[in-house]
């Protein structure tokens, strides 16, 4: 489930400890690995939330789109729907050049959904607004055009986590990342005044029947 939107949930995550942490994966660029279209970590690595880092928590990550296109690479984008729409095989992923990246996404979420079980994962907090990755919003369609679309879905790997019954949360949903600080570390006192990313101006002004 997407953690912004069932805040419920968060009650129901574990109180790790530092001998049996909880086992979180987040994005490849979110973890600084310049596995980014560019090979960069499009300056995420700096961004990673800070409860990435208490003892009770302990970090894998994974980059899908390298795992299965490698990097540097064209610019995946989902047309015709979300990352559940891929995996029904109702949408496609092409790049700007229209070559279809459809199966290498698939593949790169299977192996992501891999790690994931390998490493015992409870939750992923992942990058948004990418193909593999988004959790709140991603491009319709092609990215590198003057105007650029958006629409309320997940990625295609997100999708799959969310299929396995894995928790995600983005890096821009900062008022379910404070709650979930607190939740690890009740010495955490979480901003009341912070934003998940579909309770911002753009959002609502994006997605104004959401
Ligand atoms: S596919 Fe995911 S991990 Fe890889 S660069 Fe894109 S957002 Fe980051």
């Amino acid at each position: 489930m997407r953690l912004p939107r069932h805040p419920e949930a968060l009650a129901k995550v574990r109180h790790p400890t530092a001998d049996d942490p909880l086992r979180v994966l987040v994005s490849g660029c979110l973890a600084g690995r310049p596995c980014g279209v560019e090979a960069t970590d499009y300056g995420l690595g700096a961004k990673l939330p800070a409860l990435a880092r208490l003892a009770c928590v302990r970090v894998t990550n994974f980059c899908p789109e390298d795992f299965a296109i490698g990097t540097p690479r064209t610019m995946p984008d989902i047309h015709g729907g979300d990352g559940h729409a891929v995996l029904d095989g109702a949408a496609r992923v092409l790049d700007e050049h229209g070559v279809d990246l459809t199966e290498k996404m698939v593949r790169g979420a299977r192996a992501m959904l891999d790690h994931a079980t390998e490493h015992r994962v409870e939750l992923a907090i992942l990058t948004d607004m990418s193909a593999a990755c988004g959790t709140q919003v991603i491009s319709d369609g092609c990215r590198l055009v003057p105007v650029r679309r958006f629409t309320n879905g997940v990625g295609v790997a997100a999708a799959l986590l969310l299929r396995a019954g894995i928790a995600v949360v983005s890096q821009r949903d900062f008022r379910t990342l404070g709650l979930l600080h607190a939740h690890l570390d009740p010495t955490f006192s979480p901003d009341p005044s912070a934003l998940d990313h579909h309770e911002t101006a753009w959002f609502k002004e994006t997605f104004p029947s959401r």
